[in-house]
């Protein structure tokens, strides 16, 4: 079975999981619901990693929707996408990296998606044409690299990615190409069933240094069919970075988070981030983590690790730049530093903030000499 035909099989709708993860007819109706506001779409390989036996188990939490989503606080664009959107599915935030939203499919829609406000929704925000994305890069010398994603960037067909990233690796000042993907996580068999597009990586690989930057956020998501996806990757030359977000009821523990990113260096990928959840609509309520109890968490899940586990940073991903959360300053103050700036003269920048035990995001980062 081809990879189109397994993607087919997966589970869109509140009927169909009840085969899978029983449910009376009042909890069915509620999260239809939901489903019918934000879609759903559970492979079959990840609906195999939830215990139906536990209501509160964190791969369903991932999943499955909850009547939480319903709840209407939060925003749907908490980073400054629309204001940072360039062209047609491009935008440029940061001078050296061009993002490109590459589709708005994914094999499975995390409950907790950032981009919840398109994914299996809306493409008006999705790249149409290619060619206005690579002209830009290829005009914007400060462009140093290219992170395709969207959606889920390996959920393009093989034709339109060897297109894409064949023409993108004809830059000459780009350093390489990363490609944003869940697929090793929710649906290996995009990768380990597919030569054709291992060879399309390795062709363009040959012509341009790419990088696989995947989300594994639970130490149960590290199987041998994950493991497998990584390292067909691997062998080509790729590495494979991970992107974790810190979420209620899945990793806001210290031993699951160590667990996790222990897990994720036996295999041979690098823990680059620990994203603080966003205060997205749908999400924030039931998902996000305060930062005191988040740094906590962080720092506990560091103690276990050695230098390469402990590498990664734990970020806020701000309208103003990219906030590494540092620690306490004080018994109610946060040190933070930026790691990445819209403004440039913000790179590097140490703050401290007032944070409240139960504030989960800054509002407005107050800068030294602001
Ligand atoms: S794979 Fe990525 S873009 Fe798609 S739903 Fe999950 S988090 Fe969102």
């Amino acid at each position: 079975m081809g990879w189109q035909d397994e993607l087919g099989r997966s589970v869109r709708t509140v009927e169909a999981l009840a085969a899978h993860l029983p449910m009376d007819d009042a909890e069915k109706a509620r999260l239809g619901e939901i489903a019918e506001r934000y879609p759903m779409a559970i492979t079959l390989y990840y609906l195999s990693l939830i215990d139906p036996d536990d209501p509160d188990d964190p791969i369903r939490r991932m999943a499955v929707p909850s009547e939480a989503e319903a709840r209407l606080t939060g925003s749907f664009d908490t980073s400054g996408e629309m204001h940072n959107t360039v062209l047609d599915g491009l935008q440029h935030k940061y001078s050296q990296t061009g993002m490109m939203l590459s589709t708005n499919t994914c094999s499975m829609y995390c409950r907790h998606c950032f981009r919840k406000r398109l994914v299996g929704l809306s493409n008006d925000e999705v790249a149409r044409q290619a060619d206005a994305v690579v002209a830009y890069v290829a005009a914007h010398a400060a462009i140093n690299n290219v992170l395709v994603s969207g959606g889920d960037a390996l959920l393009n067909s093989n034709a339109q990615l060897e297109d894409l990233l064949g023409r993108l690796a004809t830059i000459e000042h780009l350093d390489f190409i990363r490609i944003g993907t869940r697929v090793p996580v929710v649906f290996p068999s995009r990768i380990v069933g597919d030569q054709a597009l291992l060879d399309i990586l390795a062709r363009v690989q040959a012509k341009k240094q790419l990088m696989l930057v995947t989300q594994f956020n639970h130490p149960r998501e590290i199987t041998g069919q994950s493991a497998g996806a990584v390292r067909a990757v691997q062998a080509l030359g790729i590495p494979v970075v991970n992107q974790a977000v810190l979420l209620r009821g899945v990793n806001d523990d210290a031993g699951v988070l160590g667990d996790l990113m222990r897990g994720l260096t036996g295999i041979g990928v690098l823990p680059y981030y620990v994203f603080q959840c966003r205060p997205v609509t749908g999400v924030k309520t039931h998902f996000q983590v305060p930062l005191r109890e988040g740094i906590a968490i962080v720092q506990a899940a560091k103690a276990a690790q050695n230098g390469v586990g402990k590498s990664f940073r734990y970020c806020m991903s701000h309208v103003t730049g990219k906030l590494e959360i540092l620690g306490m300053a004080g018994p109610e103050e946060m040190l933070f530093q930026y790691h990445e700036a819209v403004d440039s003269g913000n790179l590097g920048r140490l703050f401290t903030r007032p944070v409240a035990t139960e504030q989960a995001w800054l509002d407005e980062p107050v800068l030294i000499d602001s």
